[in-house]
């Protein structure tokens, strides 16, 4: 069942989300070579309860962090590690969130570290485009179709590829709520979008095929094919005046 939200909902929402794009932020100010994916989750943990909410992700089915950091060909789900070490040229995506007042907050960057390659950079700015593809999309009366499809097409047209097998998601009182928001679709097809809907859209684009697969340790998922891949995350709301970026706290990031 899809919940629909208030607008008072929705503003709760927005302090859920700000606090989880801080956690980003801080993220990103801190991803250079050597640093370890465990130091850059501490940081976020501590960011969120310092701001008197909780981790999303700690403890979510027995997730062991505040934050979800894979790299390279890892697409999502990484778990950080005090020997998973960041380097030159690695690409490394950060997924976290937040729970405020009962209302949970979820958003992902793909940063890169250092130098990274030609393909790295158009890889994590094609997936970045793709989401606001969508969101441009994203209006009472049209349908889910509609979003999936505009992020899809602008991928395909870049040469990459959307993973099919995970997909955004609506958001709320829960991390994970009705509907499933593919990242592909068909024009006019889904269901159907109306004011009140938030909702996590989240392009996970690889620079080879789509297929994935899941690692032993129950929770990595990486191309099949070893190629890179990006994701790209923030909590939406619908209104009647418009599309809300929650999570979003800095433009361009
Ligand atoms: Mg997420
Ligand atoms: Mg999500």
């Amino acid at each position: 069942m899809i919940t629909l939200k208030n607008a008072a909902q929705i503003t709760a929402m927005r302090d859920a989300g700000r606090i989880t794009g801080e956690a980003l932020l801080i993220a990103r100010d801190m991803i250079q070579p050597g640093i370890s994916t465990y130091e850059i989750d501490q940081a976020i943990r501590k960011h969120i309860e310092k701001c008197g909410a909780t981790p999303a992700f700690l403890g979510y089915h027995g997730f062991p962090a505040s934050a979800c950091i894979s790299i390279n060909d890892e697409v999502i789900h990484g778990i950080p590690a005090k020997n998973r070490i960041l380097k030159d040229g690695d690409i490394v995506k950060i997924d976290t969130g937040a729970i405020y007042r009962g209302y949970v907050g979820d958003s992902a960057r793909t940063i890169p570290v250092g130098n990274v390659s030609d393909e790295a950079k158009k890889l994590i700015q094609v997936t970045r485009d793709s989401f606001w593809a969508g969101v441009e999309k994203l209006e009472a009366g049209n349908r889910l179709g509609d979003v999936g499809s505009a992020i899809d097409t602008l991928v395909r047209q870049n040469g990459f590829s959307t993973v099919k097998r995970y997909v955004g998601h609506g958001i709320g009182t829960n991390l994970h709520e009705a509907p499933d928001v593919p990242n592909f679709g068909t024009p006019g097809r889904g269901i159907r979008l109306s004011a009140g809907m938030t909702l996590a859209i989240e392009p996970m684009v690889n620079a080879g095929k789509a297929d994935v697969i899941e690692l032993n340790d129950g929770w990595t998922v990486k191309t099949a094919d070893r190629s890179l891949s990006a994701h790209y995350e923030n909590t939406v709301a619908l209104t009647s005046n418009g599309v809300l970026i929650l999570t979003e706290v800095e433009k361009g990031f």
